[in-house]
């Protein structure tokens, strides 16, 4: 039965554990038939992808641990001339460091960038295992998923994954490799600011935000700090509309969330 990741966006903390866990795992040992030792440098079997969105003060750090998807269509095995790149019946797929000739064709065909790295030493393309040498020996799960604090991270049959998967992402579905690493709670953009009155130099309180967008609509209020966010927004192009009881309305056209918007401190004008 194929095994599967499910990564919780929402409960991952960027701490670190996870990608220092798959370090401590692969580097220095070797792992045959599965894995030679990982370059102490530069390599990141287990990769924490850090973005920032928006700017300050409204700002949110997103953290995404990426790594092979261990697609159950996966190119590089279809491109691998010697047979090197295969995928065991648990779904894991690997590279076989007897078998690899260096050609880097997986690494041309997989469409992840960053998830094939290339050992110069040993003359070898290497990445996630899911560390096959520990399931082989009884142990329940990767190392990445043991290590997680907040339990962010999951590694079961899909199977019985089937709740979680349920409403989740695969990165890049386009391709149609079908990855079976899986992510719950992707943030979405966010359009946040701060709505004041220049005459009294008091931020407005409860002041109602409207954003528009297509036919959807979505409404917030200021809070006490005269703060607002809209946020787990789509790409997009929205409306922006600021009401507040003595004010004239503030509009804004057609931001585009392509990335998170702060539109910083907005003073409204009293009527
Ligand atoms: Fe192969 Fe890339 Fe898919 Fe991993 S993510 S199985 S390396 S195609
Ligand atoms: Fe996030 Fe868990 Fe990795 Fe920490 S160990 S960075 S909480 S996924």
């Amino acid at each position: 039965m194929a095994k599967a990741f499910v990564i919780d966006l929402a409960r991952c903390a960027g701490c670190y554990n996870c990608q220092i866990a798959c370090k401590d795992e692969h580097v220095g040992h070797n792992w045959d038939p599965y894995a030679r030792s990982q370059p102490e440098i530069g390599q990141f079997w287990l990769k924490l992808n850090e973005e920032t969105c928006g700017s300050t003060p409204k700002v949110k750090v997103n953290y995404t641990p990426k790594m092979c998807n261990h697609c159950a269509k996966a190119p590089c095995i279809d491109v691998c001339p010697t047979g090197a790149a295969y995928q065991r019946e648990d779904g894991l797929v690997l590279f076989d460091p007897e078998k690899c000739s260096g050609c880097k064709k997986c690494m041309q065909a997989c469409p992840y960038e960053g998830v094939i790295y290339f050992n110069e030493k040993a003359n070898i393309a290497q990445k996630c295992t899911g560390c096959a040498h520990l399931l082989d020996n009884g142990v329940k799960e990767p190392r990445c998923v043991d290590a997680c604090p907040t339990d962010a991270l999951l590694f079961r049959d899909e199977e019985e994954l089937r709740d979680d998967i349920l409403g989740a992402a695969v990165l890049q579905p386009e391709d149609g490799t079908h990855p079976r690493v899986y992510y719950r709670n992707v943030p979405g953009k966010f359009i946040a600011g701060t709505v004041y009155d220049p005459e009294s130099e008091e931020v407005v309180i409860g002041a109602r935000i409207r954003a528009i967008t297509g036919g959807k609509r979505y409404e917030t209020f200021t809070d006490r700090f005269g703060d607002f966010w809209l946020n787990d927004l789509a790409v997009g192009k929205f409306d922006v509309f600021i009401e507040a009881e003595g004010y004239a309305l503030r509009s804004f056209k057609a931001l585009h969330t392509v990335k998170c918007i702060n539109l910083g401190d907005i003073p409204m004008n009293k009527v």
